[in-house]
């Protein structure tokens, strides 16, 4: 099927996009990467009278390192972030998650930034934006604004963006010193959307877990941050609790049934894959703190 017809609108800039965005209201949509607005046009399953194309906008395809966060721009590419060394260095489940995203083609042309902005249960980028603290970056006519996660995530396939305002970035916090993260998912073949999905950041001071929490992909309505300190804290990688740790991921996700999976599978595949990704983040938290002690008594030694 091809989409209904609609007016293709080309601004700029973002204050041209914004502009367009009020007088066309919710007649309008922004096009970004097109690889979940497109199929959906093309099934009908929306006719929006307007596309407001921003592919052509200046300055909203990089990608910034800060001290604090990993800050990209409404038109980095999955493929560009994934790609980027710096951001990896500074938040390495970036690319732990952004690999699982389709395949390389989709990822080549789908935007981060539209990928939370179209909030997907199913899409792993919403789920490391609400593990990583992270925010959006909005602007409308009546300005600009910054939301965090959790009033960003308002259900499937819906946010509190308004229909004139343009998700012009989005920034991921860096986590503390002492964290490692892990990323899992499962899904019938690679490149499908996950039946479930979880990623994990464990924070580990002087050998003992300090803070573990995880966020879910394809279990939960929205994107939702689990804190799992309580069920593993306190104890050393090696002696934490991971079938209470499962067994928490367990009661908190909501999982639905569909052609792939029932709910019940799902939700033990989620408490199988945060036992994994625990372990994998605790043990890699536990061994880059062993590396800078060593580090630091080889270079007090010298
Ligand atoms: P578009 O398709 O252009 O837009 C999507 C929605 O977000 C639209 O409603 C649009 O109006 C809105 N939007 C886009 N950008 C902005 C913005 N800056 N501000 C406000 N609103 C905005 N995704 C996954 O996460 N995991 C997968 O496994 C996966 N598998 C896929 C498999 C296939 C075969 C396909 C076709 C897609 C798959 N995707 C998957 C989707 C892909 O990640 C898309 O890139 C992503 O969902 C949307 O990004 P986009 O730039 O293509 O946005």
């Amino acid at each position: 099927m091809k989409p209904a017809p609609f007016v293709h609108h080309a601004p700029r800039s973002v204050e041209e996009a914004v502009g367009v965005l009020g007088q066309v209201g919710h007649d309008g949509k922004i096009l970004a990467g097109g690889q979940s607005l497109i199929p959906i046009l093309n099934m009908r399953l929306a006719s929006p009278a307007h596309l407001v194309d921003i592919n052509r906008v200046a300055g909203l395809d990089t990608v910034e390192v800060t001290d604090d966060a990993v800050r990209i721009g409404a038109l980095v590419r999955h493929a560009q972030l994934e790609r980027h060394d710096g951001a990896y260095a500074a938040l390495p489940l970036l690319r732990q998650a952004l690999v699982n995203v389709a395949h390389p083609a989709i990822r080549n042309r789908g935007t981060t930034v539209g990928s939370i902005a179209h909030a997907d249960a199913a899409g792993e980028m919403p789920a490391i934006l609400a593990l990583t603290d992270g925010v959006v970056e909005a602007t409308g006519s009546g300005g600009t604004r910054e939301i965090a996660a959790p009033d960003f995530f308002l259900g499937a396939l819906e946010t509190s963006l308004a229909p004139d305002e343009l998700a012009t970035a989005v920034r991921f916090r860096r986590f503390p010193a002492g964290t490692a993260t892990a990323f899992a998912e499962s899904a019938r073949r690679h490149g499908d959307y996950a039946m479930a999905g979880v990623a994990a950041a464990v924070t580990v001071v002087d050998g003992v877990i300090e803070r573990a929490t995880a966020s879910f992909v394809s279990v939960t309505d929205v994107p939702t941050v689990l804190d799992l300190t309580e069920a593993i804290g306190g104890r050393e990688p090696v002696d934490a609790d991971l079938e209470a740790a499962a067994e928490a991921v367990r009661q908190h996700v909501e999982p639905e049934a569909d052609i792939h999976a029932s709910a019940e599978y799902r939700r033990m595949l989620a408490g199988e894959l945060a036992r994994r990704v625990l372990a994998q983040a605790a043990g890699q938290a536990a061994g880059q703190a062993a590396g800078q002690a060593a580090t630091t008594k080889g270079s007090t030694s010298r």
